[in-house]
């Protein structure tokens, strides 16, 4: 019997021993990884939606810049809620 816990430590063993290499292959930069940089939130100026700033569209007007949530709601334009 304690060969059977033996050989399942051992499996369990090789498995973190064979898994660790692989989680520090190296990965192309921007690819799937999450950025490590924390976000900033911003807020669509026609629905108030938010989203991550660098998924927001940017709209302009002389006042200065709006964040938008969609390309419909940057052709709507700011609306005050
Ligand atoms: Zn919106």
């Amino acid at each position: 019997m304690i060969k059977y816990l033996l050989l399942g430590f051992l499996v369990v063993l090789l498995y973190y021993v064979w898994r660790r290499p692989r989680s520090n292959t190296p990965r192309a930069p921007g690819q799937t990884a999450p950025s490590p940089l924390p976000q900033s939130m911003v807020e669509c100026a026609h629905c108030g939606v938010h989203m991550p700033a660098n998924e927001a569209l940017l709209g302009q007007r002389p006042t200065g810049a709006d964040y938008f949530c969609s390309e419909d709601h940057r052709r709507a334009g700011p609306r005050a809620h």
